[in-house]
């Protein structure tokens, strides 16, 4: 880890990656190392995890060229100097904030979208002129193999390289003294690297998860409200970080959302019987899930195959705040659903939780949705949608509180891995002498004349 960082190090400081045509060159690389290697992606997440090559495709590769494509339109308007205004006092003179790349970078991925967690940032990270080290996620291990096989064959060690690895590789990681570290992972694991890069003030962004809520509010467009809910549930079995955790529907269309929930469920035919669904990551979620499926409060679902790892999309009713699977991310295909009175009692329900990542509002009523947005603070989220705020590249995405620091994607993402160089450009031909010795009671009247300005 020691000579790869110091060979990372080395060649940032030969300043090439400063260079505009350099990374533009690097991002058509990586794009080029996708297209070869988009077969082989598929092929390694269908054997960790089952993912599809459709939801792989949709869900991570599409955003991955997204973002390369972006990034190549725009990585001149991004990484010109920005002018800002110059105050009175700095007269005559210009101002301008310079991007300049932060230098030898550490991104660390989770694991339910492994592509798109640990090569999105790093596409952010070339556009921004960095030197890159991606530490994937161990447990889609076939996914962290294909991975680095496709960046070593592609692009030089000490410009980019994959890290394989667990724990123990990633604590070595943290011990070099990064310029900035990037991670997507749980909030217990954000408070280990937050604590690690402390102790060389390393800025950080910090991608975590939460407990992410939605509201179902009376004034909702029932069908397409639920037609849009039980897809980003249950996409990728529920392991989505944004994926709506637990919903909070107003008592009177309680029974109607349940049966309509029910009626999609079975339309969509999840294919548990044919083994078409994503699997549960591995055995230790499962038996995790397993036990956060209350027999006496399932109302849908709850079918599983511990060999293979599936588990049905599940609908839980009569849930309540203190019930186990509202004590932590659910993280899998079961979905609680809490009936509530009014929504400033639901409101008040989730203020006593940690801010989410997420947070979605189904209603047709600006009155509820400004609410939601007021009261609540959370990183992101949709109205009459749930998950696809983070396909639009021009949302910042990120956490708040508990579930992050920081964001990326798009314009976003070059600013994560920029620092903001300001410059004060003064001119010659004047300078008014008023901060200069022998200082006076005059001077000083001056001073507060101009600063009454
Ligand atoms: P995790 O925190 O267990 O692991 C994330 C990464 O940290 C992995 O690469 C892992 O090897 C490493 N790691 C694990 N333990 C470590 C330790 N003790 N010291 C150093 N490194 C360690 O998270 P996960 O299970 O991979 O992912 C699930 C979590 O990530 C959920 O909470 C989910 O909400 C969150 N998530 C957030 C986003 C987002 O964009 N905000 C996206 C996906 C997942």
């Amino acid at each position: 880890m020691q000579s790869l960082f110091a060979s990372q190090r080395t060649f940032f400081n030969t300043h090439q990656t400063k260079d505009i045509s350099f990374r533009i060159t690097q991002l058509k690389t990586f794009k080029k190392a996708l297209q070869a290697y988009e077969p082989r992606l598929y092929d390694a997440i269908y054997r960790d995890f089952k993912k599809s090559e459709f939801d792989t495709f949709t869900t991570e590769i599409v955003l991955l060229y997204k973002e390369i494509d972006d990034s190549l339109n725009s990585l001149k308007q991004w990484s010109k100097p920005k002018r800002v205004a110059t105050n009175w006092i700095n007269f005559p003179a210009k101002s301008y904030i310079l991007s300049e790349p932060y230098g030898v970078c550490l991104i660390i991925g989770a694991w339910n979208y492994p592509y798109q967690l640990s090569l999105g940032p790093a596409i952010a990270a070339m556009a921004a002129g960095n030197t890159i080290i991606v530490k994937p996620s161990e447990l889609p291990s076939e996914t962290a193999k294909v991975m680095y096989e496709m960046i070593v064959e592609h692009f030089p060690q000490e410009y980019f390289a994959v890290v394989e690895g667990g724990v123990s590789e990633t604590t070595e990681l943290l011990n070099q003294p990064f310029d900035k570290i990037f991670f997507t992972g749980s909030t217990r694991v954000g408070k280990i690297v937050y604590s690690a890069a402390a102790k060389n003030l390393i800025p950080v962004t910090l991608e975590l998860g939460g407990k992410s809520p939605t509201f179902v509010t009376e004034s909702c467009q029932l069908e397409r409200t639920v037609q849009r809910l039980i897809w980003g549930k249950f996409l990728n079995a529920g392991q989505t970080c944004i994926a709506p955790d637990y919903v909070m529907v107003h008592k009177s269309i309680h029974d109607k959302f349940l049966q309509a929930c029910t009626k999609e469920i079975t339309k969509r035919k999840y294919a548990f019987e044919n083994q078409n669904y994503v699997q549960i990551i591995n055995d230790d979620h499962f038996q995790r899930l397993q036990k956060l499926i209350n027999p006496t409060k399932l109302y849908f679902g709850g079918k599983m195959d511990k060999d293979s790892r599936y588990i049905q999309p599940t609908i839980l009713t009569n849930t309540s705040f203190e019930d186990p699977i509202m004590k932590e991310e659910i993280f899998g295909p079961i979905l609680p659903v809490i009936s509530y009175d009014t929504l400033d009692d639901a409101i008040e329900q989730v203020l006593q939780l940690p801010k989410p990542l997420s947070c979605y509002v189904f209603t047709t009523k600006a009155s509820e949705r400004k609410k939601v947005h007021r009261k609540l603070s959370f990183g992101g989220g949709a109205v009459n949608d749930v998950v696809m705020h983070i396909s639009n590249p021009n949302l910042p995405f990120g956490g708040v509180g508990q579930s992050g620091i920081g964001s990326y994607h798009g314009e976003a993402g070059f600013l994560a891995f920029s620092h903001q160089k300001s410059i004060l450009h003064k001119a010659n031909w004047l300078e008014l002498p008023l901060k200069y010795s022998p200082l006076s009671p005059k001077k000083l009247w001056w001073i507060k004349q101009f600063f009454k300005l």
